[in-house]
Formats: C-alpha cells, sequence, structure tokens
C-alpha cells in the first residue's frame, strides 16, 4: 500500500515524499492500519532492515500531542542506532513542531541536558544514560504516551534487563508499549507479558526466521585456511561492500590490519577504539572510502549502512541470535545480500542447526580457485572500462603519439599488455596457490581419526626414539640460552610436533630450526627455544585459539629440564583465535600484491 492511503497526518505524509518512500514495507503496512487510531500495545517480530523504524516512528509522530513534555520514548541498545533513529524520527517529522533529541553514553552528559530543557517532544536513548537523566530529574516520564522498545533482545543480551524495569517502571499506567524484536526469547516475552496488556501481535517472516532477501552460502575449509579464504571471498567479489565478523576484538584487529596491510581498504571496529576513532572508521564506511569494516558483534550492534553486499562470518558467533543480528546488516530495505560463513569439518554440524532454526537453506560453496578469482578480476576490469566515459578533448593530444608507440601491435596484442601489466602482480600472488577445497577434502575427517593418526605417530617414535623425544632438534638442552617453554594442549587437544611447528612459523618469523625439543603429553607440551623467541612465541600465540582449545603458554619454571614435568594447566578464560599466516602473507606483500591491490581499488 502506499503511505498516502493511510489517513496520516499530511505534513508526515509530505516529508516521506520528500525521502522517497512511496509504498509502505510489510511491517509498516501492519502498524500503520493498527496504530493510527487505536491505543493500543503491540509486539512486532521483525528483522532489522524491515523498515522497522519508519514502522513505529509515523504513528508515534501521527498519535502524539507537539507540547515540550515527553510524550514519546525510543530505547534502543546502542548509540549508533539511538543516532539513526533518531535521524529518521527528525527526517519523518521536518514539517512538525516537533523536537526530538537522542540521548547516549560516552557523549557529554551537558549538552543533552542543555536539549532536554528546551523542551522536547521525543528521547531516543540508550537504557543507562536515560536512568542517569531520569535520576537527575532531567528526564520525566510522567506523561509518556508511547515507549518504543526496538531491539528488545539486543538491549537483553547487552545486560540492560533491570535498567528497561526500572525505565518502564518510571512511566505512567496509560501509556502504549510497542515492542520490537528480531528474536524471541524468554526475557523478551516477559517483558511483553509483564508490561503490556493485550499487545496486539504482528509478525514479519515467522518467529526467528531470517530476512528472505540474504542468501546464506557456507565454505567448508580447514582452520588453517581461515583468513586466505575469506580473502578469496573478497577477491572473488571486487565491488564488495561489507562487514567481516570476528568473535574477539583480537581476532578483529589483527584480520584487519592483515587486510589493510595487503592493500584492502579495510578497517577494524571493536571496544577498544575511542568513540571518535569508531565514528571516523563508520563515516569512512559509510562514504564508502572503506570497503570492509571488521567488527565484532558488540561494536556492530546497531549498525544501519545501506547496500551492504555481504555479511562475512570470519568466525561463526557462539549463538544463533548474533547469526541473525550479523547476517541482518545485509539485504536490507529490499536489496539483496550474501551471508557468508567459513566452517571446519569440526563445526559443520552447525548448518543443520542455523537452517533448522531460521528455516532457511544454506548453500554450500567451493572456495573459488585462483583461475575463477583472476578471471573474474580482469572481466570486471574490463566492464569498468567498457562503461568509461572518455573525456575526448583531454586524450585526443595525446592520443597520435601513443598510437603510434603501438603502430606495430595489433589490438589484441595490445589489449594482452594492459591486462598482463594490470594484473601481472595478482596473476603471480595467486599463480602457486592451492586448491582450498582439495585440502579440505584431505584433512582428517574428525577429531577422533586425527588422534587415532597421532597416536600411531607416537607408538612409531616410541619404538624408534624413547616415548620423551617426541623432537630433537634446533638449539639443544645444553644450549645456553635454550629455554623450556610449557604449552598447555597435548595429544588429547590433537597438539602434535608437527603442528606446533607449523603454527609457531606460521604467527612468527621465527624458523622450525630455532624450535628445539618438542616433548607432546596428553594434557599439554613442552618445547625449546631460546627466551627471545619464546617471548615473541608467547606474544603471538597464548590465549589464542587452537581448534577449539585455548593456548596457553609460558616458560616454564623448570627450564631446560623436562624431567620434572607432568600434569598440566588448563586452559585459560581468553578466547582469542588462532588463525594467522603471516610469514605468508610478508611474502605476498613482497611480491607487490599490495600495490597492485591499491591501484585496483
Ligand atoms: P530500518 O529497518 O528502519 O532500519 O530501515 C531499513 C532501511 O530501509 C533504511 O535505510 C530506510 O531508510 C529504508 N526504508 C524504510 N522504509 C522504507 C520505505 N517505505 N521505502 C523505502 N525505503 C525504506
Amino acid at each position: 500500500m502506499e503511505f498516502k492511503e493511510f489517513k496520516l497526518n499530511k505534513d508526515i505524509l509530505k516529508a516521506l515524499e520528500d525521502i522517497g518512500f512511496e509504498k509502505a514495507t510489510a511491517i509498516q503496512e501492519e502498524t500503520l492500519s493498527n496504530l493510527l487510531d487505536q491505543k493500543t500495545d503491540l509486539v512486532g517480530l521483525a528483522q532489522t532492515g524491515t523498515g522497522k523504524t519508519a514502522a513505529f516512528g509515523l504513528p508515534m509522530l501521527h498519535n502524539i500531542e507537539y507540547n515540550n513534555h515527553v510524550q514519546g520514548l525510543v530505547l534502543c541498545p546502542t548509540r549508533e542506532l539511538c543516532l539513526q533513529i533518531t535521524k529518521d524520527i527528525k527526517s519523518f517529522s521536518k514539517y512538525l513542531e516537533v523536537n526530538t533529541t537522542a540521548v547516549y553514553g560516552g557523549a557529554d552528559i551537558k549538552n543533552q541536558i542543555k536539549d532536554i530543557k528546551r523542551g522536547v517532544s521525543i528521547i531516543v536513548a540508550t537504557p543507562g544514560r536515560l536512568i542517569d537523566l531520569i535520576k537527575r530529574k532531567v528526564v520525566k516520564l510522567q506523561e509518556i504516551k508511547i515507549v518504543v522498545l526496538d531491539e528488545a533482545d539486543e538491549m537483553l543480551n547487552m545486560g540492560f534487563k533491570e535498567d528497561i524495569d526500572f525505565i518502564l517502571q518510571e512511566t505512567n499506567e496509560h501509556k502504549n508499549t510497542w515492542l520490537f524484536s528480531a528474536t524471541m526469547p524468554k526475557d523478551v516475552a516477559r517483558i511483553a507479558s509483564n508490561y503490556m496488556q493485550d499487545p496486539h501481535e504482528i509478525s514479519i517472516g515467522h518467529k526467528n526466521q531470517s530476512n528472505e532477501n540474504i542468501e546464506h552460502h557456507f565454505y567448508a575449509i580447514r582452520e588453517r585456511d581461515r583468513y586466505e579464504a575469506t580473502k578469496r571471498i573478497i577477491d572473488y567479489n571486487p565491488s564488495i561492500y561489507g562487514l567481516i565478523f570476528c568473535r574477539t576484538r583480537i581476532d578483529t584487529a589483527e584480520v584487519a590490519e592483515k587486510l589493510s596491510r595487503e592493500g584492502y581498504k579495510a578497517e577494524p571496529l571493536h571496544g577498544d577504539l575511542s568513540q571518535a576513532q569508531r565514528t571516523r572508521v563508520m563515516t569512512r564506511f559509510r562514504n564508502k572510502e572503506v570497503q570492509l569494516v571488521v567488527a565484532t558483534d558488540v561494536a556492530a550492534r546497531g549498525l544501519d549502512v545501506a547496500d551492504l553486499t555481504h555479511v562475512i562470518h570470519h568466525k561463526l558467533p557462539e549463538d544463533i541470535e548474533n547469526y541473525t543480528h550479523r547476517s541482518g546488516r545485509t539485504g536490507r530495505a529490499g536489496k539483496k545480500g550474501i551471508s557468508v560463513s567459513f566452517l571446519t569439518k569440526k563445526e559443520l554440524y552447525r548448518i543443520n542447526q542455523l537452517e533448522k532454526v531460521l528455516k532457511t537453506s544454506f548453500v554450500k560453496k567451493d572456495v573459488p580457485e585462483a583461475n575463477n578469482i583472476v578471471e573474474k578480476q580482469v572481466h570486471q576490469y574490463i566492464d569498468k572500462i567498457n562503461s568509461l566515459e572518455v573525456n575526448d578533448k583531454d586524450i585526443e593530444k595525446l592520443l597520435e603519439s601513443v598510437l603510434n608507440k603501438f603502430e606495430n601491435d595489433s589490438k589484441e596484442e595490445v589489449i594482452k599488455k594492459f591486462i598482463s601489466l594490470q594484473f601481472q602482480n595478482f596473476v603471480s600472488y595467486y599463480k602457486n596457490s592451492s586448491d582450498l577445497n582439495k585440502s579440505f577434502e584431505n584433512s582428517p575427517s574428525d577429531r577422533k581419526s586425527r588422534r587415532d593418526r597421532d597416536r600411531g605417530r607416537d607408538r612409531d617414535r616410541g619404538r624408534d626414539r624413547g616415548r620423551d623425544r617426541d623432537r630433537d632438534r634446533g638449539p639443544r638442552n645444553d644450549d645456553p640460552n635454550a629455554k623450556r617453554f610449557h604449552i598447555s594442549l597435548g595429544r588429547n587437544d590433537n597438539m602434535n610436533p608437527g603442528a606446533l611447528i607449523r603454527i609457531i612459523c606460521d604467527s612468527t618469523r621465527i624458523k622450525s630450526s630455532e624450535i628445539g625439543k618438542i616433548q607432546i603429553g596428553n594434557r599439554d607440551s613442552y618445547f625449546d627455544t631460546n627466551k627471545e623467541n619464546g617471548s615473541a612465541i608467547i606474544s603471538a600465540l597464548d590465549g589464542k585459539d587452537y581448534e577449539g582449545q585455548t593456548m596457553n603458554i609460558k616458560m616454564s619454571k623448570s627450564s631446560g629440564d623436562s624431567s620434572s614435568r607432568r600434569g598440566a594447566s588448563g586452559g585459560g578464560s581468553r578466547n582469542d583465535s588462532y588463525g594467522g599466516n603471516k610469514r605468508n602473507q610478508r611474502d605476498r606483500s613482497n611480491r607487490g600484491f599490495s600495490n597492485n591491490k591499491r591501484r585496483r581499488n
């Protein structure tokens, strides 16, 4: 239905025309049909990106009186969302005498107090800051007519349960409450039953269902290929504009740094950044100066960036609700989007879970190989050339002399030369790259078979060299610089000498020959190397994830002496993922990949 078919205030209709909104989205149709002339509570189950802001913003503006007492309150989980909603409500009400203000934490409270004291009809707030203002008696909610709880599930996830209770108790009994949530966990249902009277229920899509505009793709990979596979997806989609999600701040910073070092326009977004830094990243992202933002779940909450083509789950979140929130950043406003996940053999079972809960299917894709990627890149480049509008006058002056230089070349030869110049670094980067799909197929099928394999190996080793000498090379124990380091994973965690050397060499500049004796126990392991190397290894790997287990590494008290140990540490509380291959990456940049990428972008 078109907006003008609803009995909306004329000034609101005029503003919508200015913005270019003609037809109401499904959720807007529902709310406009039910909330314009009726005083009712409402529970709306809807994903982000469905047009929720107008769905509650328009009926709110239509129903409140335009005076300077707070009449409408919108509670939302994050500062980003708070600013976005405020901006939208202001644009819907540009022809109305309504003041709307945003209050959120992390900003100067004095300015917010000044704004409120000037008189506002609508406050859009994050819960913590609103409580502060209520306690200071700056905000009074007794005359409130409408309270909106937006992204209620997110607010509860973020620990605002008590705050929401406090705020709702400050309001009068006659108000109406409109609650919107992408999912309906128990706590959200509790708010609905405690604070609402016979709410009208609307549901866009069914419970916990994923947005239909989003395609869900997944790739089966080995853990060590996670970053490389992510890069291949990016390279295969040269116009990608997306969000990459990691589980931890450390991973987020690391992936963003690696990508930007390799010439991609990528920036991190996580809780260690100041508010000013985060705002700068988001502004650059919105202006498309940044093509990829690598974010933690918390930092990306409430983000609304139009036209994102992809959401990449560098690592899947632990819970399905977070998957929904992450994926919902793409496929907004009727546009198509792709949500990409990478899963190791151990993680593949999660696809069934996701499909069941989201009631949608996930498509298994092959990680693009070098030739697919290069072909896609070249074609995109040619299409760009074909659609280029050339300013004849500027070029004409040069053309004759340039053409003279090519007089002995055919058209094919000239094109060949241009393409190989443009893509030589790219081609040479991918020249010896492996087929990640085959690597996945050839990897051991599960933990058990790997354990069996390692047990077999250990048995052989035991026969040949004695069980306590798993590996013995590099600095010897009698080397005065050799120190013994303890790692909290052992055979039971799939740790073996080869794996240990691989993760050390992949994450540091240390060569395998610099690692001395390695001893793998059932629950923990030891290796020898000099003190400097040890510190580098600890800073690169301590607390990282190895096949789902946290590695803790420290210098052993029994330095240089393996005999005194047994029994092992458990995992620590940090849960950062190991996923890097800095050595390969340096090699790539040396080959000039990064320059090529920069040129391409
Ligand atoms: P929301 O779910 O409110 O964050 O809206 C998602 C996106 O859809 C925003 O970029 C809105 O500007 C846009 N949008 C919302 N409603 C409409 C509409 N009726 N017509 C066109 N675009 C809309």
